[in-house]
C-alpha cells in the first residue's frame, strides 16, 4: 500500500514536517488492514518509535485528519481511525472482520431541504457510515 507515502505528501502539502513519531503512527496505520484505535495505533508505533506518547498519537491523528488522509470510523470498534484517500466519499464497515471500503455515491443531499423545513437549521455537512459484511466474509460464510 502506498497510502503513508501519500499521506506524508499530503502533511507536506499543508506544511508540516515528518517527524519520527508522525511517520510511526503513519505506518501503524498503513499496516493494518482495518481501523485502529488511537489506543491500538500508539501500540504499534511504539515498537518503531518506543519514545512516542499517546498525546503525541492523538495530536498526529488530529493533524492527520485536518490535512485530509485520516477519517474516523465508528462501526469498527469504537473510535477508530483510518487513512483513506482524500476527497467525496463515505465509508461501509465489515461487521465480521472490521474492513472498510469507500463509496461516493450519496443522496443524502437530497433530504437537507426537507431536514432544514423540519428542524429550521442550517445544514453545513453530514456524516455517514454504513455497516454491513463483506464480500469476502461473506464468501467465507457460505463455505462453512
Ligand atoms: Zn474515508
Ligand atoms: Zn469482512
Ligand atoms: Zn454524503
Amino acid at each position: 500500500m502506498s497510502g503513508s507515502t501519500s499521506l506524508a505528501e499530503q502533511l507536506k502539502m499543508a506544511g508540516f514536517r515528518m517527524t519520527r513519531q508522525r511517520a510511526a503512527v503513519l505506518r501503524a496505520m498503513a499496516d493494518s488492514p482495518t481501523p485502529l484505535s488511537a489506543l491500538q495505533l500508539w501500540n504499534q508505533a511504539k515498537r518503531n518509535c518506543p519514545c512516542l506518547g499517546l498525546a503525541t498519537v492523538y495530536r498526529t491523528l488530529d493533524v492527520l485528519n485536518m490535512v485530509g488522509g485520516v477519517e474516523r470510523c465508528h462501526a469498527a470498534s469504537g473510535r477508530s481511525f483510518v487513512s483513506c484517500p482524500p476527497g467525496d466519499h463515505h465509508h461501509v464497515v465489515c461487521v465480521v472482520c472490521g474492513r472498510v471500503a469507500e463509496f461516493s455515491r450519496c443522496n443524502v443531499a437530497s433530504l437537507i431541504p426537507e431536514v432544514s423545513r423540519e428542524t429550521g437549521f442550517h445544514v453545513e455537512s453530514h456524516l455517514l457510515e454504513l455497516a454491513g459484511i463483506c464480500p469476502t466474509c461473506l464468501a467465507e460464510e457460505k463455505a462453512e
